[in-house]
């Protein structure tokens, strides 16, 4: 065990979620309220996190992350990088509900600028109850911020053991404990016995090497999602984004990012009043291909990342440029 003043500085940022809800029952998971255990209690009932780092805690919300907000993105991210920035800070980890949390760690591992580990993690089960997860989840989130090999990585989520990176990281089960996975790619690593693994790296630039920089905003570009289905009405729903102030809109299309013959008159002109129009897929796994046909008329494609993700890097995109091949170019590199 290091020497008590060798032990890493680590600041955990709350927000809400499952790891601070509170069941009426011991055995009962879903039916709960969230944000009715504070952050610093279930501190206090894990002795092990001191022995790990020097804890300190600072409350940005206490949410549903199903109700994240840009407001909160980029409290969290400006907030983070002016912690970062503090020569005696080693690193943060962030507690999150599940629901959101791929995307709100994607927008993290696009705006942070440092390369201190930032660690994202949450509980599938209210603390309360027979198996919750949020202590063992929280241990591990702070035992990967600690450790020094986890510099440079990027953002991470842990989850039930599992290390992924937030360029790659889906939320695939809705109610399994085990409830993150990495399509395409696969964990970046596991931890075991207070032991962490590395497997692979992200791919992609991310922190110090990306271009976008939310230090001085206080608002996000309006990007929404539409999901295709036999039959939609996509046209129309698009239409009425715009109208409400939609700046880009991401299909998550079928198959490969398919849309329906019908609808991509209305699409190609809203494109030509200025909406970017990018083609991501209902599918989980694989990646999306724009024909020739459609790239010539503007759609971008997503490449591997799901709608959710592919919506993050529009909002981010769009905070620099308005061009539809700059953006193209965006979705290349990121
Ligand atoms: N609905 C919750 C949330 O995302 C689920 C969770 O935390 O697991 O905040």
């Amino acid at each position: 065990m290091p020497n008590k003043n060798d032990k890493p500085h680590i600041i955990i940022l709350s927000t809400g979620g499952t790891i601070v809800g509170i069941a009426p029952s011991y055995t009962k998971a879903t039916d709960y309220c969230i944000g009715n255990l504070n952050i610093d209690t279930l501190i206090e009932t894990i002795p092990q996190l001191h022995e790990l780092a020097h804890i300190q805690c600072e409350h940005i919300a206490n949410i549903d992350s199903a109700d994240m907000s840009d407001e909160i993105w980029l409290t969290l991210a400006q907030r983070a990088n002016i912690l970062l920035e503090n020569p005696k800070v080693d690193g943060i980890v962030i507690t999150h509900g599940t629901d959101t949390m791929e995307e709100s760690a994607f927008f993290l591992h696009l705006c942070i600028k440092s390369d201190k580990p930032v660690v994202l993690t949450g509980a599938m089960r209210p603390s309360n109850t027979l198996n919750a997860d949020g202590a063992k989840n929280l241990y591990n989130a702070l035992l990967l911020a600690s450790n020094i090999q986890s510099k440079g990585k990027g953002v991470m989520v842990v989850n039930n053991d599992r290390i992924h990176s937030a360029r790659y990281v889906s939320k695939t089960h809705t109610c399994n404990i085990d409830a993150f996975s990495s399509p395409n790619v696969g964990d970046m690593g596991y931890i075991v016995d207070d032991k962490v693994f590395f497997y692979t790296l992200p791919n992609k630039p991310h922190t110090t090497q990306s271009m976008f920089d939310v230090g001085c905003l206080d608002s996000l570009p309006q990007v929404d999602i539409l999901y295709s289905y036999a039959n939609d009405g996509l046209a129309v729903a698009a239409q009425a984004l715009v109208n409400q102030g939609t700046k880009g809109l991401v299909i998550a299309g079928s198959g490969a990012g398919s849309i329906h013959k019908n609808h991509k008159n209305t699409l190609q002109k809203l494109m030509q009043e200025g909406l970017i129009v990018v083609q991501s897929s209902r599918i989980n796994n694989g990646r999306v291909f724009v024909s020739e046909r459609d790239s010539q008329c503007g759609f971008i494609g997503s490449g591997d990342l799901n709608p959710q993700k592919a919506r993050v890097l529009l909002i981010l995109a769009l905070t620099q440029s308005h061009n539809q091949a700059e953006i193209a170019k965006i979705f290349d590199i990121y």
